[in-house]
């Protein structure tokens, strides 16, 4: 008998056309194959051959496609026709929206180019937005690092020359422990999940420290569940531990840092602290060969870690008898710090132990010769395989610069930093903090910019502030309030400008930055003062520019709106200029291409810069003739060169004879070159050069080849941070330029050139015995800040954020699954939905993060969960701390780079009756998109 089997359609056509791009569904930039049916999205996969992901695609990436067809997308230039906050606009034309903006912006620039304030969110375009500030000659000019993450940054930098995150990376390949603190699961995404995935199937071990134990730290061997903001007291017990046993890497520190550098230690000097310098400036050791005392680079140096020096009558230690006599203190002792940090002693000294025998008993050899700074070859690599990461958790206290630095200490004590099996640099790091630049802040009004607006400051000398001593910046970036303030301070330019403190801005204008919703601290009060008027009636930010590609809470709050594409339908350029994709051994950088045109009247926000630049006759943006210069993005992607032969693309320069890598002149194929390659260039660094980079001379030589520097950059690490002694000294009395006295006490406590670590400051400005929890949020590896949970496939996954408790507060309160609770700060009071967690710190409570969303925003339903049980703990924190009773109020921001202190907050947990919906409720805003269909489908061909 015959069997009739249905005719299947096995191999379906999956799409007519693949088209290669960069993810930009978090800040990974995964390589990512778009494929296209019909001339629509069908869908999305990882690049297998992309150095960042290998063709590993995360929950967030494939769900692109809902992010390109999400019904909030902004479709037209907006104009406000109701009262701000009202979500009530015009769609106007391009033509009109740049004329309105050039009609606010011009006068500005001609008169007062301060009173525009322009603060950039989440983009991957700095290196061009600080351009065009630059042109524009506003002071006023940073992105989100200041309420991210620059207490890493800026501490990395100014101790090893480099930082975590996309700067840097554990060597994969020989690490054999691998150490975390404070790393949600989106930070870094793919990246770190293959690298664990890696290590594991290697059998090495993975420790993760963090209260909360989700992500990384679920599949951690080990998990540390520390008390937040008590990080830096751990490490500095890890290392009274190692100094104890001896168990540090004097070859390294002699030959790669700072520790045998000398020290003024006469306090009655105004050089009390300072290293002692050469004519030349190059810091002095004493040569073990010699006795004598030597610049530290010179030919066959040999550093001596102990010998000091007497001179005109000044003794001179090394830094590392200060480092030795400070962390042997017993009030590093585990025991002292055990109960503090919510680790055993035990524990303390067992990582420490575990630390110290993968470092120096399982010691790896690699076979490549390779010659040092001071001419020394080497044979052999010799490599101490324990590697660390750290994130958020660490860097958002008012501690969390001092102790990310106290992980660098431990890093480097070890040895393990660009060595095999440590941690390893991505170009363009490393780089010396000498190499960046020093923020420049002064205003011509018709004329550009001084210089650039962000840098690394080296001392007073250095800070942004004008004649009088006032703040330069909106923002009082690099003030003697937080004066290494690197990445500026985007969460306190709302409110200083509605304060007019330390002047009025005429124009605020933001890009991709939720300020009304999660991205402020104090919600509320900074949606009062985006809406608040003066007597006269007038608006007290008298206007506000902003663009964004979606309906997010902040349009509504914006007098103005540029509609930007989203990232599938536009040009980008992921620069080594700015925030590459380079990996530890080769530079790479990528670029986005418009896979689809947009079915909108949108534009990609850095080509409408290019044009506003041109109205506002900016100098980088106009030709001699005064007619537009770069037509757009992708032309300016292409010609724009910063020096002569260096743009904003390394791959397939123009050369003399041909194509030419990192340097080169402009190459009109450069874009179509990089799509044909798959959206990325890659150039890989020679075996020998591959490691030691900081003093490596063929790392050096390479980096100068392809246009990293102009000349070689050898330098040893900071472990001694002079800049930071610098401020002390003035706080004591120094130098011509002084801190007000209010604050000489602080700058002398927090900015110790050695890493110490102090509580954060809320423990000292609320009664902890009234509020003696902790809370955090975490951003989950499903979703990047509010782009994912209003994306239709993420929002399954995440519909709301309960806040989770541990089990002793969970039973103490006496909750059950399905109760709420009343959570209340010193600021303020919020009634959520709870959930039990275990593995969590004792005494702390978290949500994830920018899941609740305002009714009316994003497109969603008003009775969507986001809005009625999702919840921010944003409405808990201030950016001021409680008053102390001095009469002043103090900024609830690290002290030395005044990052937001998202993560010191403390609260007091309640039981509360169920209300219908999440604590505070807000009105709903009207959507200029109006509301997204019930019903989300999306086919693409037959
Ligand atoms: S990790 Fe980030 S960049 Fe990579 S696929 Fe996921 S969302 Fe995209």
């Amino acid at each position: 008998m015959t069997h009739h089997q249905p005719k299947l359609d096995t191999s379906p056509k999956v799409s007519d056309e693949v088209r290669k791009t960069t993810c930009y569904m978090c800040a990974c930039r995964c390589g990512i194959n778009v494929h296209m049916k019909d001339g629509k999205v069908a869908y999305i996969e990882g690049n297998r051959d992309h150095p960042v992901n290998r063709g590993v695609l995360c929950a967030k990436g494939s769900a692109g496609i809902m992010q390109h067809n999400a019904p909030s997308r902004l479709r037209a230039p907006l104009k406000r026709v109701g009262p701000r906050g009202s979500g009530e606009f015009e769609e106007i034309s391009w033509d009109e929206a740049l004329e309105i903006a050039t009609g606010w912006l011009a006068p500005l620039r001609a008169e007062a180019p301060e009173k525009l304030a322009f603060f950039t969110g989440r983009d991957q375009s700095q290196s061009f937005t600080s351009f065009w500030a630059q042109n524009f000659g506003t002071p006023n000019y940073a992105a989100h690092g200041g309420f991210c993450s620059v207490n890493m940054a800026a501490a990395g930098i100014y101790t090893m020359g480099g930082a975590f995150w996309e700067f840097g990376q554990p060597d994969w390949d020989h690490t054999k422990l691998f150490m975390i603190f404070g790393v949600a699961e989106d930070h870094d995404s793919n990246p770190i999940k293959m690298g664990i995935g890696r290590i594991k199937a290697r059998g090495a071990k993975v420790i993760g420290v963090n209260p909360i134990r989700s992500g990384y730290n679920a599949v951690a061997d080990e998990w540390v569940g520390i008390t937040p903001g008590t990080d830096g007291l751990f490490i500095l017990a890890l290392v009274h531990e190692l100094l104890r046993s001896g168990r540090i890497d004097l070859d390294y520190l002699a030959r790669y840092t700072n520790a045998p550098v000398l020290v003024n230690m006469d306090p009655d000097s105004a050089e009390h602290g300072l290293l002692m310098r050469d004519e030349n400036g190059k810091t002095l050791v004493i040569d073990r060969k010699t006795g004598k005392l030597t610049p530290f680079d010179q030919k066959g140096v040999q550093p001596d870690l102990s010998a000091t020096h007497r001179h005109g009558g000044v003794t001179h230690k090394p830094v590392m008898h200060l480092i030795a006599e400070r962390y042997l203190d017993p009030q590093y002792a585990p025991e002292a710090v055990a109960e503090r940090c919510g680790v055993t002693a035990d524990k303390i000294r067992t990582i420490a132990a575990e630390l110290a025998r993968v470092a120096f008993d399982e010691e790896i050899v690699l076979d490549h010769e390779w010659t040092d700074f001071r001419g020394e070859t080497h044979k052999t690599m010799k490599g101490r395989p324990v590697s660390f990461h750290a994130m958020r958790g660490i860097s958002a206290h008012s501690n969390g610069f001092q102790t990310c630095r106290a992980l660098h200490m431990l890093q480097i004590l070890l040895g393990t930093v660009e060595v095999p099996g440590g941690f390893r640099f991505k170009p363009p790091y490393p780089k010396p903090v000498s190499a960046h630049p020093k923020p420049h802040c002064k205003v011509t009004p018709g004329k550009p910019l001084d210089g650039p607006h962000l840098g690394y400051v080296q001392g007073p000398d250095d800070l942004a502030l004008k004649e009088d001593g006032s703040p330069a910046r909106i923002d009082k970036a690099y003030t003697w309030e937080n004066p290494m303030s690197a990445h500026g301070l985007m969460h306190m330019v709302i409110s200083n400008a509605h304060a007019g403190d330390p002047y009025k801005i005429d124009t605020l204008f933001m890009y991709m930055a939720n300020m009304s919703w999660n991205s402020s601290m104090n919600t509320r009060g900074v949606i009062e003062m985006l809406t608040d008027k003066d007597d006269s009636g007038d608006y007290v930010i008298p206007r506000i520019i902003y663009s964004d590609a979606y309906s997010s809470e902040m349009v509504a709050y914006a007098d103005l709106i540029l509609p930007d594409t989203t990232y599938l339908e536009r040009h980008d350029c992921i620069s080594l200029l700015d925030r590459p994709i380079c990996e530890a051994d080769a530079a790479a950088d990528a670029i986005r291409w418009p896979v689809v045109q947009p079915d909108r009247d949108v534009r990609g926000f850095q080509s409408v810069l290019c044009e506003l630049g041109a109205k506002l006759n900016l100098p980088g943006f106009v030709n001699s003739d005064g007619s537009q210069k770069y037509a757009d993005y992708a032309d300016y992607i292409t010609n724009h060169e910063r020096k002569p032969g260096i743009g904003p693309l390394a791959g397939w320069r123009s050369g003399e004879d041909g194509p030419s890598d990192g340097r080169g002149g402009p190459n009109k194929d450069q874009l179509q070159t990089y799509i044909d390659n798959g959206g990325f260039f890659i150039k890989h660094i020679p075996d020998a050069a591959a490691y030691y980079k900081p003093w490596n001379k063929g790392y050096q030589d390479w980096a100068v080849e392809l246009g990293l520097y102009d000349s070689p950059q050898h330098y040893i690490f900071d472990l001694y941070a002079e800049p930071l002694r610098r401020f002390q000294l003035a706080a004591e009395g120094h130098g011509e330029r002084q801190p007000p006295d209010h604050l000489r006490a602080r700058i002398r406590e927090t900015l110790d050139p050695l890493p110490i670590w102090y509580a954060p400051f809320e423990d000292g400005s609320v009664d902890t015995d009234e509020f003696p929890v902790h809370a955090l949020t975490q951003r989950p590896m499903a979703m990047y800040h509010s782009w994912g949970s209003q994306n239709a496939w993420l929002r399954q996954i995440h519909g709301h954020n309960p806040l989770y408790l541990p089990t002793k507060l969970w039973e103490a309160n006496g909750f059950a699954e399905g109760d709420w609770a009343r959570v209340t700060s010193a600021h303020g009071e919020i009634t959520v939905p709870v959930a039990h967690m275990a593995a969590l710190n004792e005494n702390t409570v978290w949500t994830w993060n920018a899941i609740g969303k305002r009714k009316g925003a994003w497109a969603l339903d008003k009775d969507a969960p986001e809005a009625t049980k999702g919840f921010l703990l944003n409405h808990l924190i201030h950016e001021l701390l409680p008053p102390k009773g001095d009469g002043l109020r103090w900024a609830n921001s690290d002290p030395v780079t005044g990052q937001a202190a998202w993560f010191d907050l403390r609260v007091k947990i309640a039981k509360a009756e169920a209300p219908a919906e999440s604590q505070p409720g807000f009105d709903a805003i009207k959507s200029p998109v109006g509301q997204g269909p019930d019903h989300l489908e999306w086919k693409v061909g037959q």
